[in-house]
């Protein structure tokens, strides 16, 4: 199965209040590199308690569209831009993540889960953060027990919310010190890459995971099992700065090979 080395599916800007550079940086960027097409994913969150926002606002959402319509034409002939959504699952606020979804015409949708909460209490984790209070809480709690609940989570929503790619399929617990996949894990990894191929969805690979760990997000063992399955994949930097657009993604050959 062909992945298509020239278009960059993931891309977050300064509108998530944790990346930097404009729309229009990472466009350049993405020219710059000699990608054919670049699709914008910013966050949306429902429902999220957490001290920090990490995502944009339905007002931030129309500044990007506004934004977005003006790059798409102005940058016509010189590549083909997109305008998605990393839409995060969250089980407690499905109606209104769809009902928020159905609202605009996203060209790209791709689904995720960064928050958690953890019985007793309130606010929510996020985990993908490295931030240490949140690793000594999911210590705490069970990094085993919670990886089990982060897969379940992930595969309730992918039958839940209409997307196109599954982000990051194993970036959850990323930082977590000492923790493996286990035969559970792996048994949700089989169930959840299942829904994904039955519901039409592709698996992205995620070249962020390059930076982390030296693999990609999934691992290849978990992209091999994609393939077997016959999952479509496409290609995602996760881009926080212009500067990684496409990043890594000249090992991509070598890793497919
Ligand atoms: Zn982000
Ligand atoms: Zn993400």
């Amino acid at each position: 199965m062909k992945v298509d080395l020239l278009s960059d599916t993931h891309i977050h800007t300064s509108l998530c209040r944790h990346a930097s550079g404009t729309m229009e940086e990472y466009v350049l960027s993405a020219i710059d590199r000699g990608l054919a097409r670049l699709v914008f994913l910013e966050h949306l969150e429902e429902g999220i308690n957490a001290a920090y926002r990490t995502w944009l606002t339905e007002e931030d959402f129309d500044n990007y569209f506004e934004e977005g319509w003006r790059l798409k034409q102005h940058y016509a002939n010189r590549i083909m831009i997109g305008l998605g959504v990393e839409v995060g699952y969250n089980p407690e606020c499905v109606e209104r993540i769809l009902e928020r979804l159905a609202w605009r015409r996203w060209d790209w949708v791709g689904l995720s889960c960064h928050f958690f909460r953890i019985d007793g209490h309130n606010e929510h984790l996020n985990v993908l953060s490295n931030n240490r209070r949140t690793i000594g809480l999911i210590e705490r709690y069970g990094s085993r027990k919670f990886l089990n609940r982060y897969f379940a989570t992930l595969t309730e929503g992918v039958r839940t919310i209409p997307a196109h790619i599954l982000c990051h399929l194993d970036a959850g617990l990323r930082h977590q010190p000492n923790l493996h996949l286990e035969d559970s894990h792996w048994e949700q990894i089989d169930t959840l890459l299942d829904e994904v191929k039955s519901v039409g969805m592709a698996l992205e690979i995620n070249t962020s995971g390059y930076k982390y760990r030296g693999l990609p997000f999934p691992r290849p063992e978990i992209i091999a099992l994609a393939r077997d399955k016959e999952i479509p994949l496409t290609l995602g930097s996760d881009a926080h700065n212009p500067a990684e657009v496409g990043r890594y993604f000249d090992r991509i050959p070598a890793l497919l090979s």
